[in-house]
């Protein structure tokens, strides 16, 4: 397994897989990779011939009072785990190398409705600056197709979108969210909490799956429930951001006639945002 830093080298591999016939998957990451990571690789490469994982922590994707400066960086271990899932390349650019001219010059990709609400109005210009890097990472590699987790579920479909609108000749396929033992989303974040927190942390999943189980048994009280869930996350100590229940299509609020809804939810622990979701077919 190989690893490049300069778009010049991954444009002279890739050329030379693509010559060769083969086809090619990408994963994108920020790295500090774990389990859920590595089943994205998986499923790659089961598809293709050519896996390229990247890594890069996007300046752009960070508001300003957030963790970009902390965000661990662990590329050897990274390495080390792709090797074993069978990944063929490694693409870690600088933010040099993505963004020569600066955060402030670079031409931005903007996904209306779907980045709004939710964690895009959490997160001010963060589906920009993940719409933007993707579709730049999508012209670097050109892959077949790209592998997203439904971890971040917004993400997903603000990705989906950006595709299908910018005509852009990549298959963008979602992967289930790994979770621990204890149900909680396995997440880089996930390293910042204390033991203490650690302990509270898988009631955002248990609030969720709480929320599921009552949406599957005909509730439409839809504002109510997501009051009850933000109690109980209150209680157990989080600090909810949000707990919305949506139309898994649109994410527009949910409405009694809507065939499959999604809990969308992020709620902080101490400094730790967490973010989780859970769908359901009625
Ligand atoms: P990140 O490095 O956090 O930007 O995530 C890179 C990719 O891994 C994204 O497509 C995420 O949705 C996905 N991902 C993160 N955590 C998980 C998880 N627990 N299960 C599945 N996919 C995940």
């Amino acid at each position: 397994m190989r690893t490049v830093h300069s778009l010049k080298e991954l444009r002279t591999i890739l050329r030379g897989y693509r010559q060769q016939g083969k086809t090619i998957g990408l994963v994108p990451t920020m790295g500090n990779l774990h389990d859920g990571h590595i089943s994205l690789v998986r499923k790659a490469t089961e598809a293709a011939d050519v896996v390229v994982t990247s890594i890069f922590v996007n300046p752009m994707q960070f508001g300003a009072n957030e963790d970009l400066d902390t965000y661990p960086r662990t590329l050897a271990d990274d390495q080390e785990k792709l090797r074993l899932a069978g990944n063929t390349l490694v693409f870690a650019p600088t933010a040099e190398e993505i963004y020569p001219e600066g955060l402030a010059r670079q031409t931005r990709v903007v996904v209306p409705e779907v980045s709004e609400g939710h964690c895009g109005a959490s997160r001010p210009g963060h589906f920009e600056g993940v719409a933007t890097v993707v579709s730049m990472l999508f012209n670097m590699v050109q892959p077949d197709f790209a592998v997203f987790g439904e971890k971040d579920f917004q993400q997903l479909a603000v990705i989906r979108k950006m595709a299908r609108d910018l005509l852009i000749p990549v298959e963008v396929i979602g992967a289930p969210t790994v979770r621990e033992a204890d149900g909680l989303a396995k997440s880089s974040r996930n390293g910042y909490l204390s033991e203490e927190e650690r302990a509270i942390a898988p009631t955002l999943y248990r609030a969720l799956e709480t929320t599921v189980a009552e949406l599957a048994s005909g509730r439409t009280d839809f504002e109510a429930l997501e009051t009850e869930a933000q109690q109980t996350l209150t209680g157990a100590g989080f600090r909810p951001d949000y707990f919305n229940i949506v139309n898994s299509q649109t994410l527009k609020p949910a409405t009694a006639e809507d065939p499959e809804l999604t809990v969308l939810a992020a709620a902080f622990l101490g400094t730790t945002r967490l973010i989780d979701n859970l769908s359901v077919r009625r």
